[in-house]
């Protein structure tokens, strides 16, 4: 079959999406490949379509890497549905059943084997490996999540360092890497960790444009979150990331008090829990998963619609990593996320305290302030996020910045009087923290104040014209610019750094937003984009026979999906479904050619479509 053919056929899809078709014909052909594509891009097909062809040109199986344990019975499923043989390898299995895949891989009865990464520091694996290798069976190897090799990545796992064997031991076997992660210093890493210097590099645009950015400053933040749940996302299901363990506890069952159905998912759980947690956000619909970074990765659920950070993550990458698992499948999603000056401290403080050299933390410093800089920016989020992936482009509007501008004002003065103050206090001889050098500055005569002397101090009142959260977002904005240090081990007292200097001396300016609307009136203003809420509703409107031709698919598609175990989007899309309501088939020939029915699902589920359609 020729790759179109599979394309249609086999996943029943009618045209290849943006570079599909170029990497596919490239890997096909026997070339290497590095591909960088956003989440929801459609890596998958990139090397099950070469695997597929290949296997058909009997150059025998394909090696799937992947970190994904979790999720490797779902993707095989997946493939299973299409009709794919495919199989997996992992911790998971019982020995008889790993053996079973074993036998079959031996026999060549295999076209994509998922395999864990420690397997391939496994001898019993590899030897199994040289076998395929010496009768030539051994076809391509796909390194999904490739940025794992990347101590820069968010999520290096120290087992993908081992993935360099790959080469040395099979230099002929062409490799595909793949990953959504594309700052030039993680990708430059893949290259050379893997030794992907020869292969074709294919950089897709980063730009996901159905996701809506909203940063907003954190004043109550699990307020804040409820509120935009509520307001926003009833019914729908979403990502809420949260630092810490017991901060996931504590959102998950706060939710639940609010009638929101959420799940906690961190590294702290026991494992069984936290399958089932996943199982259930990946199988039912509706459900908020709180978690911790753990979470996420590989999750291909498609109908997620928002994606919610409660505290700040540590660089764009992690960010837009995480915010991408918002609306794999193209219909409007939104990234919410609230930050606050604790925030850009804890952040600092984390990387201050970290053991690594100064080296690295200088890299994370950077990686840190340009995370800062989106969140305090004042123009497009798109535009600021596209660029730190080398992207140029125009404001999207489709992000808070751009939907409501904000009211901008020049904090020039304000920073360096909060700067001078610093300076004074600490040339009396003393550090101080936020608070107290506010309180200076608004000409607060507290105790501490009074004690100290400060109330002679110049600077003494004269920020009094600024509000307190005027302030604060001043203060936020120099530390967040690098001009003002927060000295963890010293009770986070305020201290200068070189880049004051450029600061009092009036060489930078200071743009801060003047104030920030409520959600209520956001969302008053909100223009436009709606999306499925209610359970069972369509993502797109349909008239009522449509309507109810769907929610029987739906029910039907769950059923079927609990048969086999899982999740109901593995079966069919829900815009599969809404394209089988609208046209309301008689016949197996209808049915075709509809997106998402491939060959295999026609034969599997056509007749009982077909008797949905008749029952309702
Ligand atoms: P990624 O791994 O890049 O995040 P996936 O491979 O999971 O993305 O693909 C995202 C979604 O897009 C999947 O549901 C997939 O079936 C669908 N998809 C991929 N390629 C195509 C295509 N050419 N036409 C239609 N749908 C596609
Ligand atoms: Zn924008």
């Amino acid at each position: 079959m020729s790759i179109h053919q599979i394309l249609q056929e086999v996943f029943g899809y009618g045209a290849f999406r943006g570079p599909q078709q170029a990497i596919i014909e490239h890997v096909v052909a026997g070339g290497d490949a590095l591909v960088l594509m956003p989440t929801g891009g459609g890596k998958s097909l990139c090397y099950q379509i070469p695997a597929i062809a290949r296997e058909q040109a009997g150059q025998g199986i394909t090696v799937v890497i992947s970190p994904l344990i979790a999720l490797m019975h779902d993707q095989v499923g997946a493939l299973h549905e299409a009709g794919v043989s495919a199989e997996f390898l992992n911790s998971t299995l019982s020995f008889e059943a790993a053996s079973q895949v074993e036998r079959r891989l031996l026999r060549g009865d295999i076209t994509l084997l998922y395999a864990a990464p420690e397997r391939v520091t496994n001898p019993r694996f590899l030897a199994q490996l040289d076998s395929l290798h010496e009768r030539g069976k051994l076809s391509l190897f796909a390194i999904d999540e490739a940025h794992c090799v990347s101590q820069w990545g968010h999520d290096f796992r120290p087992e993908y360092r081992a993935l360099t064997v790959l080469h040395e031991r099979y230099g002929s076997v062409p490799r595909i890497a793949l990953t959504a992660t594309a700052d030039a210093l993680t990708r430059a890493d893949i290259v050379e960790r893997l030794q992907l210097q020869d292969a074709r590099l294919f950089l897709s645009s980063f730009d996901r444009p159905n996701i809506s950015y909203t940063i907003v400053e954190k004043t109550q933040a699990t307020q804040q979150l409820l509120r935009f749940i509520s307001q926003e996302h009833m019914g729908d299901a979403g990502i809420v990331y949260c630092q810490s363990r017991k901060r996931v506890e504590d959102i998950a069952s706060l939710l639940c008090d609010e009638g929101i159905a959420a799940l906690p998912y961190h590294a702290g759980l026991d494992a069984k829990v936290r399958q089932a947690n996943q199982d259930q956000f990946l199988r039912s619909e509706g459900i908020v998963m709180v978690a911790t970074i753990a979470f996420g990765m590989g999750i291909d659920k498609p109908d997620v619609r928002f994606v919610a950070h409660l505290d700040m993550p540590k660089n764009i990458e992690g960010y837009y990593q995480e915010t991408g698992r918002a609306g794999r499948d193209g219909q409007s999603a939104q990234a919410w996320m609230c930050y606050g000056l604790q925030d850009v401290v804890n952040q600092r403080r984390m990387i201050d305290e970290s053991p690594a050299g100064e080296e690295f933390k200088a890299g994370l410093r950077g990686k840190l302030d340009a995370l800062l800089g989106l969140a305090e920016a004042t123009d497009c989020r798109r535009v600021r996020l596209l660029h730190y992936f080398g992207e140029a482009s125009q404001p999207c509007g489709n992000c808070d910045n751009c939907l409501h501008p904000p009211a901008v004002w020049d904090g020039t003065d304000a920073a360096r009087k909060l700067l001078s103050t610093i300076y004074r206090v600490q040339q009396m001889g003393g550090s101080y923290g936020a608070v107290h050098i506010m309180d200076i500055l608004r000409g607060k005569s507290t105790d501490k104040v009074t004690q100290r002397g400060h109330e002679t101090l110049s600077t003494f009142g004269i920020g009094s014209a600024f509000s307190e959260v005027q302030l604060r977002g001043v203060l936020r904005q120099l530390i967040a610019i690098g001009a003002v240090a927060v000295d963890a081990q010293a009770f986070n007292t305020l201290q200068l750094t070189d880049a004051s200097r450029a600061v009092l001396k009036g060489e930078v300016t200071v743009q801060l937003r003047a104030s920030v609307s409520s959600p209520a009136e956001r969302k008053a203003k909100r223009s436009g984009a709606t999306h499925a809420s209610s359970i069972g509703k369509a993502p797109i409107a349909l008239d009522v026979p449509a309507q109810t031709r769907y929610t029987a698919l739906k029910a039907w598609r769950g059923e079927v999906a609990k048969e086999h175990n899982l999740p109901a989007y593995v079966i069919f899309h829900d815009a599969t479904l809404v394209a089988i309501a609208e046209r309301a088939p008689l016949s197996l020939d209808d049915l075709q050619g509809i997106s998402g029915i491939g060959a295999k699902k026609l034969e599997a589920y056509g007749e009982e479509v077909l008797r949905v359609m008749v029952s309702v």
